[in-house]
C-alpha cells in the first residue's frame, strides 16, 4: 500500500493533503497516508475513462466476462491482507469481512456469466410490412452502456457496495468505465482492492482509463466529479443529505445525468396479533439480531417494528431484553457513533421515558436500544419517518389492525416491509400488502429484512426516499440495468450492425424477433 491514487493503470500521488485512517476499536490511526487526489489528476481519470469508453463497450462479451472474473481472482488472491485491513478500519469481524468478500467475489463472478448470457442486451429487431413504400422497415434495437460512472464507496459496506462493489461490478459489465470515490474511512480497504482490479485490467487487456480510483476526504472530490461534463452516471449509497446532495447537483448539469442513490429505510416490521399471542419467542429472536447484528449498521435493518398490543405487553418485554442482551458492537467510525448517539438522543427525547438500553460502554460502541411509543404518538411526529442509522429500533404499540394502517398511510418510501403473521384476516392482510407494494422495494413474510440475497429476483431498491430512482435494484444482475441505454439502428446493412444485432446469432444470445424470443438467425427473405 503506497497511500496513492490509481488514475487509469498508474498510481500517483502529485497532491500535498493527506489523511489516515482510524481503527474504530483502538481509535488510532492506522499505518500509510492517503493523498487525496489534486483536480489533475482527477480530470486526467475522468478523460481516459472518457477516451476508452467505446473501445471498452466495444471488446467481446466473453473478454469482459474475463475481466470481471479475473477481478475476482485477484481480490482472493490478495489474501488475509484483505481480511486484517478491511476488520482494522471498519472494526467489523473476522466472520463479516470472509462472508462480504465472498459476497464481493460471488457477485463479479455472476455478472461475467451474466455478460456472457446477453440478455442484458434487450436485442429486439422488427422486421415491419409497411404496406407503402418503402415496403419494409428493418428496425434493431439493443442496450449500450451510458458511459463513464462515478462510484461513491459505501461507509458500511467497505467491500461489497464499495471499489469492486456491486454499482462497479454491474457498470463494468455493461461496458461503463468507472472512477471509484472512496470512502475515507476504508481508504486502504479501497486501495488493495483497487490494485487487484487494475491488475486484472492489464492481464486482460482492459484499455487503460477503464478504472481509476480518487483518494479524498471531503465532499470536494465527489461534487467536482458528479458535475464534470464526461462523467454520464453515479452510482451512490450513504445518506439521505449526501444521496440528495449529489441528486440535485447532477440535476442542475448542463446536461442532467442519473444518480442512483440509495439512502436508506425505516424497513417497517408489522407483528400482528396472533404472532403476539403464540409466537413471541421465535419473532424476538429473530428481531433482536437482525436489530443489532454488526451494529444495526446496515440499510435493511428493522428501525420500526408496530406491534398489535397484548395488554402485558410480553412481546415488547421480551424484545427489549433480548436486544439488551446482545454484546454491543463497536461502529465502523467515531463519525458514524457520534451521528448515532446524536440521532438515538433525540428520538430518546421524543419518545419520553419507555426504552430499554444496554450500556455502551467502550470506545466509539453503540448503545443496543428499543425506544417505545404508542401509535397517537408516531403519529403525532413527522421526526418518526427519520433513520436512526445503528442499533436502534422503534417499537409502536397499536390498539388495532386500523392503528396499524393508519400508521402505515404515514410512512414514506422504504427498501423493505415485512410482516409476522399466520392466521389472520386475509382481507386484511390483502389490504396490508398493497400498502407494502406502494410503499418499498422488498416484502418480506413472516421473516425478517436484513440479509439481501444477490440473485436475478431480488429487488434493492424502493419509492423516494429510500432511493433516488425506485425503478432499478441496486443488487442482483438486474442492476446492470441502471447503466444501459437503449439504442436503435434503422435500416441498417448487416455488416455495419454491432454484432448481437446482425442477422447471424454468431454470440449465441435471446433475441426477440418480430415480438417472439428467439436464439436463431434472422431470416431476411
Ligand atoms: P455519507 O456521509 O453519505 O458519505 C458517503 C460518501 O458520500 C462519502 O464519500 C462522502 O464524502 C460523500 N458525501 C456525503 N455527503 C456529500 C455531499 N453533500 N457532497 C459530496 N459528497 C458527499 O455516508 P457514510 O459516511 O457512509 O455514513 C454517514 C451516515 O449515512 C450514517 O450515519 C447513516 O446515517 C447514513 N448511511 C446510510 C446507509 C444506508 O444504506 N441507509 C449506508 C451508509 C450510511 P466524505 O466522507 O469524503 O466526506
Amino acid at each position: 500500500m503506497t497511500g496513492a491514487n490509481f488514475i487509469g493503470y498508474k498510481r500517483s500521488a502529485l497532491g500535498s493533503a493527506t489523511f489516515q485512517t482510524i481503527d474504530p476499536v483502538t481509535g488510532n490511526n492506522l499505518e500509510v497516508s492517503f493523498t487525496e487526489a489534486t483536480i489533475e489528476e482527477v480530470d486526467l481519470s475522468i478523460a481516459l475513462a472518457q477516451s476508452c469508453f467505446s473501445v471498452f463497450a466495444s471488446t467481446t462479451l466473453v473478454d469482459r466476462a474475463q475481466f470481471l472474473n479475473t477481478i475476482a481472482d485477484e481480490i482472493e488472491s490478495l489474501g488475509d491482507f484483505l481480511i486484517d485491513r478491511y476488520c482494522n478500519e471498519s472494526g467489523l469481524g473476522l466472520q463479516r469481512a470472509i462472508a462480504e468478500r465472498t459476497r464481493t467475489v460471488d457477485q463479479l463472478r455472476a455478472f461475467a456469466k451474466e455478460v456472457v448470457k446477453g440478455d442484458w442486451l434487450d436485442v429486439s429487431i422488427d422486421l415491419v410490412e409497411t404496406g407503402f413504400s418503402p415496403k419494409r422497415i428493418d428496425i434493431r434495437r439493443m442496450m449500450k452502456g451510458i458511459g463513464p460512472v462515478v462510484v461513491f464507496g459505501a461507509g458500511n459496506f467497505p467491500l461489497a457496495y464499495s471499489t469492486a462493489g456491486g454499482d462497479t461490478a454491474s457498470a463494468l459489465a455493461a461496458g461503463c468505465p468507472v472512477i471509484v470515490k472512496v470512502h475515507p474511512s476504508h481508504a486502504g480497504t479501497n486501495e488493495l482492492v483497487a490494485t487487484a482490479i487494475v491488475t486484472a485490467a492489464r492481464k486482460t487487456g482492459m484499455p487503460e482509463g477503464v478504472f481509476s480510483s480518487i483518494n479524498s476526504h471531503g465532499f470536494d472530490h465527489g461534487q467536482y466529479l458528479v458535475q464534470h461534463p464526461d462523467v454520464k452516471a453515479v452510482g451512490f449509497t450513504g445518506s439521505f443529505s449526501g444521496g440528495m446532495a449529489l441528486y440535485k447537483l447532477a440535476a442542475l448539469r448542463e446536461e442532467p445525468i442519473p444518480v442512483f442513490a440509495e439512502m436508506g429505510s425505516l424497513n417497517p416490521v408489522i407483528v400482528l396479533r396472533d404472532v403476539v399471542e403464540f409466537n413471541t419467542e421465535k419473532v424476538t429472536d429473530l428481531l433482536a439480531e437482525s436489530v443489532t447484528a454488526d451494529a444495526g449498521q446496515f440499510c435493511t435493518k428493522p428501525g420500526l417494528i408496530f406491534v398489535e398490543e397484548d395488554r402485558k405487553r410480553t412481546f415488547e418485554k421480551l424484545l427489549g431484553q433480548k436486544i439488551t442482551a446482545k454484546v454491543a458492537k463497536v461502529m465502523l467510525s467515531p463519525q458514524m457513533c457520534q451521528r448515532y448517539e446524536s440521532l438515538r438522543n433525540d428520538a430518546l427525547a421524543r419518545s419520553g421515558e419507555l426504552h430499554y438500553a444496554s450500556e455502551g460502554k467502550g470506545l466509539n460502541v453503540g448503545s443496543n436500544t428499543l425506544a417505545v411509543i404508542n401509535a397517537d404518538q408516531f403519529l403525532a411526529n413527522p421526526e418518526w419517518n427519520q433513520e436512526v442509522f445503528g442499533p436502534f429500533s422503534l417499537l409502536v404499540h397499536c390498539n388495532s389492525s386500523d392503528d396499524i394502517q393508519r400508521c402505515l398511510d404515514v410512512l414514506h418510501g422504504q427498501l423493505t416491509c415485512s410482516l409476522f403473521s399466520e392466521d389472520y384476516d386475509r382481507a386484511f392482510y390483502m389490504r396490508l400488502v398493497s400498502r407494502f407494494e406502494e410503499m418499498a422495494g422488498r416484502i418480506i413474510w413472516n421473516g425478517v429484512p436484513t440479509g439481501v440475497a444477490v440473485c436475478g429476483a431480488m429487488t434493492h431498491g424502493g419509492p423516494y426516499p429510500a432511493t433516488t430512482d425506485p425503478r432499478f435494484t441496486a443488487v442482483g444482475p438486474e442492476s446492470i440495468r441502471r447503466f444501459l441505454r437503449p439504442v436503435t439502428f434503422q435500416n441498417f446493412p448487416d455488416e455495419l450492425l454491432p454484432p448481437a444485432l446482425q442477422n447471424l446469432n454468431t454470440l449465441g444470445i435471446r433475441r426477440r424477433i418480430n415480438g417472439h424470443f428467439t436464439v436463431e438467425n434472422v431470416s431476411v427473405c
